[in-house]
Order: structure tokens, then sequence, then C-alpha cells
């Protein structure tokens, strides 16, 4: 039975009641499973939560959470003090410190999401890391995806990643119009730099641009919201939606301010602002993708 994910139904879920479906020994740990949690297990670029799970007098540390393919989380980890078996009903609590910090460095990967549409990059997203010790995001662009993947070799389901969405004139336009008529105008992208090339020539100017918009959205803020819908539905609020999202967790959007839909499963926050500041510090394409460098400017 797949362990109910509470961490995906808000942006502060750091406490969770559960009931213990089985604690399995490993070799060197335990693996404890309950029927719900609101620990993190490390995917999406983003790393896992630690923390306790505690029934009474027993303390299990948690120091490894892993989603498995059926999605079953495991809690790895030893007991500190005392020990409780399957049935027994628990508390978990995650070290928030270090989930908000994961959180911060996930969701300011999406910032750069969000600044590469609004200077009109045709750069599909794809891996992230946000790690403390490496943060980036990747994209491939768009011509080049397309060279890439000719239509006779696409997957059932592939269609959704290989949608030039610019190219739905009135979902580009309504997205555009909202960015440029905002206040943060001045982001108009010149024709030498936009689009999907790319030119090394211009990567400082990129990471100006993008370091800009990043400390703009931070300045501005906006609520984020978490909506769960079926993945062929997503195309309506997201630009990209990849073809192979995960089918152990279930499928949900988070928009970003009210206008900015991303397919994800990590940890966001709740308002751009708690990201802080942040700096793209370098960009460059690796195996024929774009790289965008980050980190969080207190961390
Ligand atoms: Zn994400």
């Amino acid at each position: 039975m797949s362990t109910k994910l509470l961490f995906m139904e808000s942006f502060d879920t750091y406490t969770a009641h559960a009931s213990v479906v089985s604690v399995s020994e490993l070799e060197d740990r335990l693996d404890v499973v309950l029927d719900q949690t609101c620990f993190y297990p490390r995917g999406g670029g983003q790393d896992y939560d630690q923390g306790v799970i505690t029934a009474g007098e027993a303390v299990f540390q948690v120091s490894e959470v892993r989603l498995d393919d059926e999605g079953v989380v495991h809690h790895y980890g030893v007991f500190e003090s005392g020990a409780f078996d399957a049935g027994v009903e628990v508390e978990a609590a995650v070290d928030q410190d270090r989930r908000l910090l994961n959180t911060r460095l996930h969701s300011a990967g999406h910032l750069i999401d969000m600044a590469v549409d609004e200077l009109g990059y045709d750069w599909v997203p794809g891996k992230g890391a946000h790690y403390p010790h490496m943060s980036n995001v990747e994209y491939t662009p768009v011509s080049q995806k397309t060279v890439e993947r000719p239509s006779s070799q696409k997957r059932p389901g592939a269609h959704f990643s290989d949608i030039d969405v610019s190219s739905d004139t009135s979902l580009s336009e309504k997205m555009h119009s909202k960015h440029t008529s905002g206040k943060l105008g001045s982001s108009k992208v010149s024709s030498e730099t936009g689009g999907g090339s790319w030119n090394a020539d211009d990567k400082d100017t990129i990471i100006a641009d993008i370091n800009r918009l990043i400390s703009a959205y931070v300045e501005a803020g906006g609520t984020n919201e978490i909506r769960f819908m079926p993945p062929e539905e997503m195309g309506s609020i997201c630009r990209h939606v990849p073809d192979n999202l995960p089918t152990n967790k279930p499928a949900r959007v988070v928009v970003y301010r009210g206008d900015f839909g991303v397919p994800c499963g990590g940890t966001h926050v709740k308002d751009l602002s708690q990201v802080g500041g942040v700096t793209v510090d370098r960009i460059k394409k690796k195996n024929g993708n774009i790289r965008v460098s980050y980190s969080l400017n207190d961390a």
C-alpha cells in the first residue's frame, strides 16, 4: 500500500500523526514505513528530510528518506531510545530548518524558470539539482529538442513536452501580456539573445537579466497555490509538462504567483518572498543542455 504523502497537500506540513505499517531490519539501520508521512523523500533534485518519529519514550532518528516505485516511503534510521513496531501510533516531525532550506533552494529553481520564460527563451525545463552544495536547473532549447526526437519516435503521451506553447497564441499572448504589463516591465529581450538559440557571448547578459528578474520576484512576493489535476489538464496552466511525470506520486501543479504553473512533487515556498536572495552564478552548455547554476545568498 502506498504511503499518503502529506507534504504534497500544503506548503508547511512539518508534523504528522501516523501509524506504523512496518519496521524492517536492514544491515546497519532500520526501515520504518508509515501509513502517511510529512517526510519528503529525495526526488526531483530535492534532498530528503531528516527528523524524528516518536511514540512515547521511543525516538527513531530519521537519517534518510526514499520513495519506492510503488509509492511507499521508507524512513531509514535508528532508534535513539526505546522502540516501536507495526500497528503503533506515532508522531512524525521533520527538521524544519533543513526542510526550509531545501524548499527555498527548490523554489529558487522555479524562479529561474519564471525568469527564463519572461525573458522569452524557448528553453524546456529539464532536470534540476537543488542541493546546498550544488544547485542548478537544466534546459533544452526547443529547436534542439525537436531535432532530437522526431515525431515518428515519440512515445504515446510524449506530446506534452513537445508542444511549443508559444504556438498556442491565446495562451502565449495571455501569459506574456500578463508578464510584460506588470511592474517588472523592463524585461524585453533583444532578438539577438532571445528565442531558443544560445550564444556564449550572451552569457553575462542572460545571467544579469535572470538575476534582475528573480530579485524583483522575491521583492514583490506573491502567493503560490497547490492544485491536483490529471496530467492531461496541466497544459492549461503550465507552460511545459514533462512526459515523464512520476507515477508514484499524485499528479500536482504548484501555481507560482497565480500565473506560472509547474508540474512538481517537491516542496515549495508559500510566498515568493520566502525564497530570499538568490544569485545565478554561472550558465554553461553541457551535453547540449543549458545549465544554470545558482545559490542562495545566505546559505
Ligand atoms: Zn519543482
